[in-house]
């Protein structure tokens, strides 16, 4: 999409603080972290969220899972993190372009 934020960070077109990227996920770290260490793995496919996702994005969404504990050991994030997907208005989704954070490094409050 060409005037979502995440897929201009995808294309290089605004410059972000880089974690990971292959050629279907990028991980970056959040402008506004809500803890130590916070990034966020987005696919390069514009999927808007978790609502729009389907059957072809199984493998897509597995392999984003996968690397989140991966990329979270190599950034520090030893014993533990957090994830978080917001999905919609409703669950505060500002950015509508899938993105998980991975949140660590400080205590987190229970949820
Ligand atoms: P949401 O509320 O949609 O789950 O989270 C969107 C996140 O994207 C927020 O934590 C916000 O700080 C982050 N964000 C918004 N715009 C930018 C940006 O231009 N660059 C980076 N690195 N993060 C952004």
């Amino acid at each position: 999409m060409s005037d979502c934020i995440f897929c201009k960070i995808a294309r290089g077109e605004i410059p972000c603080r880089k974690v990971y990227e292959d050629d279907d996920v990028l991980a970056f770290h959040d402008i506004h972290p809500a803890a130590p260490v916070h990034f966020m793995l987005v696919p390069k496919l514009h999927i808007a969220s978790l609502m729009q996702a389907e059957e072809a994005h199984a493998a897509l969404l597995g392999k984003m899972l996968l690397l989140a504990p991966k990329l979270a050991k190599e950034q520090g994030l030893d014993n533990g993190f957090r994830t978080v997907i917001n999905t919609g208005k409703g669950g505060g989704q500002e950015v509508f372009h899938l993105h998980i954070h991975v949140i660590g490094g400080g205590s987190l409050p229970p949820m």
